[in-house]
């Protein structure tokens, strides 16, 4: 049967292919310290699951509102007010299958053809893939560990063009695990608002930060970028619920409405019981978050602390979301059992094959001179990944 142009064109997802080939081996007996998981380890809170099972008993089984049942476009509504200082309406909220489904629509419904999009990296895989699909053309933006992994001003104002049509920020940032403060994002704002350059923002990891920190929405900073930009977030990170696959964007209301009408063909309305746990998950207890947030702090700490203490190995201190981002530069060129090591995808290959190790090589993310190790796993796995991966290392000449 022959392929589409479009469908020639995308890669498989990376992340979850190393993850699918870490699982196969655990299948077949084999002991394997998987540091590629994208999503908690921790199991959905009770109290959300237990919203599930009621909607389900009162018979909220049939379709819903395409962008939203008006239950959860309220809760919506409030947390970004309560949480961001953001004001919408209903009619500007869309609820989707997942917030890679509403990055997938705010895409396909705000670029054309040839429109020039703005993605620093590294960056999270998917954007790239989501770009090309809807004919956009990639401008890709090394950002430096040395900045924090953070795009500066003038690296911004070197690549806006007149063809620039949009840019994607993702703060926190996978896989850097990089939080923009509200300086660094009024000094791009300043350059973006000048070129009316529409912004999405992926605020999924917004409520995995640390140190403090204090996470700011873009779209807060004055109604002039709030006109400008999509704001993308869900409840798959913050509670456990990548299942689930509820993610929702706010934007300008013409916007909402394309997006709406786009998904209206597609997938219509996400799940409805899932949409009844979502409301519980924003407007219930968020003590679960708190300890979840607590116990990657102190995984985060330690994995940090192991893996500077090996040769050739130096790591950005993240500051959100659940992934560390060690560059390998150190050792790039030497090798293991006469083999040289020319990439982080060369080091991952040798990590799952002889310490079973599974780490995802840079290149998913735009920079294969690192890779990224996940500590959405238990304390104890990382102990014993990190003594096999510091055993491999140690024999890197
Ligand atoms: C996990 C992730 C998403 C997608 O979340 P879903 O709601 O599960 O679709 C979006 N953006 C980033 C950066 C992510 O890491």
């Amino acid at each position: 049967m022959k392929l589409a142009a479009r469908a020639k064109e995308i890669s498989p997802s990376p992340t979850l292919s190393i993850d699918a080939r870490a699982k196969k081996m655990i299948a077949a007996g084999e002991k394997v310290i998987n540091f590629g998981a994208g999503e908690p380890d921790f199991d959905t809170p009770e109290h959300i699951k237990q919203a599930a099972v009621e909607a389900l008993h009162k018979g909220m089984t049939k379709y819903t509102p395409v962008g939203g049942t008006p239950a959860l476009k309220e809760a919506i509504v409030r947390k970004l007010k309560a949480d961001n200082n953001l004001d919408y309406a209903p009619e500007q909220i869309v609820v989707s299958c997942g917030a890679k489904h509403s990055l997938y629509n705010a895409i396909q419904a705000l670029c054309d053809p040839g429109d020039e999009i703005i993605l620093p990296a590294p960056y999270w895989v998917s954007y790239l893939e989501q770009i090309k699909l809807a004919g956009g053309r990639p401008v890709i933006v090394q950002t430096r560990a040395e900045n924090g992994f953070k795009l500066t001003v003038e690296e911004l104002e070197a690549v806006v063009s007149p063809r620039t049509r949009m840019i994607i920020l993702n703060s926190p940032g996978n896989p850097t695990g990089a939080v923009y403060t509200r300086e660094e994002l009024a000094a791009l704002g300043e350059v973006l608002l000048q070129k009316k350059v529409t912004i999405i923002s992926d605020e999924i990891y917004e409520k995995l930060i640390y140190d403090g920190l204090e996470h700011v929405s873009i779209a807060s900073l004055n109604p002039g970028l709030k006109e400008l930009t999509v704001v993308i977030n869900g409840v798959s990170k913050a509670y456990s619920m990548t299942g689930w696959r509820i993610g929702y964007a706010a934007a300008p209301a013409p916007a909402a409405k394309a997006m709406t009408d786009l998904q209206s063909h597609s997938t219509s309305n996400p799940t409805s019981i899932a949409q009844a746990a979502s409301v519980a998950a924003l407007t219930g207890t968020q003590e679960p978050l708190r300890q979840m947030v607590a116990e990657f702090n102190r995984r985060r700490d330690y994995m940090l602390e192991r893996l500077s203490a090996i040769p050739g190995v130096s790591c950005f201190k993240p500051s959100g979301a659940f992934y560390l981002f060690p560059s390998i530069a150190g050792i790039i060129g030497r090798a293991y059992k006469g083999k040289t090591i020319g990439s982080a995808s060369d080091l991952a290959a040798i990590l799952l094959t002889e310490a079973k190790v599974a780490v995802v090589p840079g290149v998913a993310f735009g920079d294969d001179r690192c890779f990224r190790l996940s500590y959405a796993t238990s304390l104890e796995n990382i102990k014993e990944g990190l003594d096999r991966i510091g055993e491999v290392l140690t024999s890197v000449k």
